[in-house]
């Protein structure tokens, strides 16, 4: 699945879609940069296409973000449903169903 920011080398990919709201996301040609925090600890860049969702920074989008986080990560199958299905409500209305910190 493919995140809300995605790098990959320029001009390999022709247009890619939020993992998190499945909108097509901008995308910015030819950059030049770390495109991980190893990277930029590092001091390492490369060229790559910068495709980013234009909702990323949204209070649903990461809400929706955290709710599919915490539904990977539960051992549980029943919240695993009730966190998607959380996900599919928010996504319809673009509002957020609870205030959450952004980290
Ligand atoms: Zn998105």
């Amino acid at each position: 699945m493919i995140p809300e920011v995605y790098c990959p080398d320029p001009g390999t990919v022709e247009s890619a879609d939020c993992g998190i709201c499945e909108t097509k996301m901008d995308v910015t040609r030819d950059a030049y940069g770390p495109t991980s925090s190893l990277m930029g600890m590092a001091g390492r860049k490369r060229k790559h296409d910068f495709f980013h969702c234009p909702h990323r920074k949204e209070k649903w989008h990461i809400q929706v973000k955290q709710l599919k986080e915490a539904a990977r990560k539960t051992p549980s199958k029943t919240f695993e449903d009730i966190y998607l299905t959380e996900v599919a409500e928010i996504l319809k209305t673009r509002q957020p169903s609870k205030e959450v910190s952004i980290c």
